[in-house]
């Protein structure tokens, strides 16, 4: 973590000041964007969030939400707030290429870069990283960034929701072992800034269509398999599934979590055909890292026990690489079985 300093310096005086996170940004991703974006603008700053990509609709609660500016549907727009920033602030993820196009925008821009991430291997790219991988969430070294600035009273409720949302989400809702004292020390905080936890809960995950709550249980019947031998187990989701349920942005997020909640199982995928790519999550439970199958064979990453990449295959060539790889890893897989974690 480099010293606060560097950040105070940054914005020391009122700039214009963008702010970024990956494509289809997650409760954390977009909760960190947006609560950063009140702060700043508190602090003087003209404050752009742009985001590479549409996003899930239980985020638009999010304070803020309407004013973010979507870079595949504004690109002229954004590049042009981009060339004339002062300051990039790249939130919840550690390489360009998550930003897809708008990647190579920012590293083109001479604006100076900020990097508040819980990733591993990032980039190196920032003037001033604010990087932590034993953070449970981006929103929590956001968090920290403000008090490191003795700027908490310029924490409000929305602001104080949306760093919430974002650690309640990458802890698993506090299921995870990333779920450490600090985090409930921030989020006590939270609280005390007027966050409304049974709020922030209800928007994000109970607020399901009829479509996705029956997709969740034709995937859960019909497209589940579970390779016992190997404590794993992975969905495969076809172009015309999402069809048939009306899909939605954000529709498969936490089905995953479905697969690797059996017993025994300690690795679970959730492989989607997305028409222009194949898209996948991976999961673990204990020391099989997800993030080094993920960047060997997906062409992707994250942390340990959560990453994602992609396949330019077919869905069906996608599984059959995966089962492949899943026997080459028999060893390393069968030996994480342990009772927990
Ligand atoms: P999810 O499966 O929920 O999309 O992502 C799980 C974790 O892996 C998140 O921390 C996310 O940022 C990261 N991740 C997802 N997809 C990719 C990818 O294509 N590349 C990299 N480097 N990380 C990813
Ligand atoms: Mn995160």
């Amino acid at each position: 973590m480099q010293n606060v300093e560097i950040f105070r310096e940054l914005v020391s005086s009122p700039g214009k000041v963008i702010i970024t996170t990956h494509h289809k940004p997650d409760a954390d991703a977009l909760g960190s964007s947006l609560a950063l974006a009140g702060y700043l603008k508190k602090k003087g700053h003209q404050v752009n969030v742009i985001s590479p990509t549409d996003y899930a609709s239980f985020l638009a609660w999010m304070k803020g939400n309407e004013e973010v500016i979507v870079y595949e549907e504004q690109k002229v727009l954004s590049a042009q707030l981009i060339q004339e920033a002062d300051i990039v602030c790249c939130l919840d993820f550690s390489n360009l290429a998550r930003l897809n196009e708008l990647g190579e925008i920012v590293a083109k821009s001479s604006a100076k870069k900020v990097l508040i991430d819980h990733h591993l291997q990032p980039d190196d790219f920032a003037d001033f990283m604010y990087w932590s991988t034993a953070a449970a969430a981006t929103a929590e070294l956001t968090y920290q960034l403000i008090e490191d600035m003795e700027d908490t009273d310029l924490i409000d409720a929305d602001m104080a929701e949306s760093l919430y949302a974002g650690i309640m989400t990458d802890t698993g809702s506090f299921k995870h072992p990333n779920t450490t004292g600090n985090v409930f020390k921030v989020c006590a905080d939270l609280v005390g800034k007027g966050a409304d936890t049974a709020k922030v809960a209800k928007l994000i995950y109970d607020s399901n269509s009829v479509d996705r709550v029956k997709f969740l249980g034709f995937a859960l019947s019909e497209r589940l398999t579970i390779l016992p031998e190997y404590n794993t187990a992975y969905f495969a989701i076809s172009s015309d599934d999402l069809k048939r349920f009306k899909s939605q942005t954000g529709d498969t997020e936490g089905l995953v979590n479905y697969a690797l909640s059996i017993t025994g199982i300690k690795f679970a995928t959730l492989i989607v055909d997305r028409s222009v790519m194949i898209k996948i999550s991976f999961r673990s439970i204990g020391e099989f890292s997800v993030n080094e199958f993920a960047r060997k064979h997906f062409e992707g990453g994250g942390h340990r026990n959560a990453a994602g990449g992609k396949s330019e295959l077919t869905l069906e060539d996608t599984v059959a690489k995966f089962e492949g790889l899943v026997k080459e890893y028999k060893e390393q897989l069968s030996n994480t079985i342990k009772t927990y974690a």
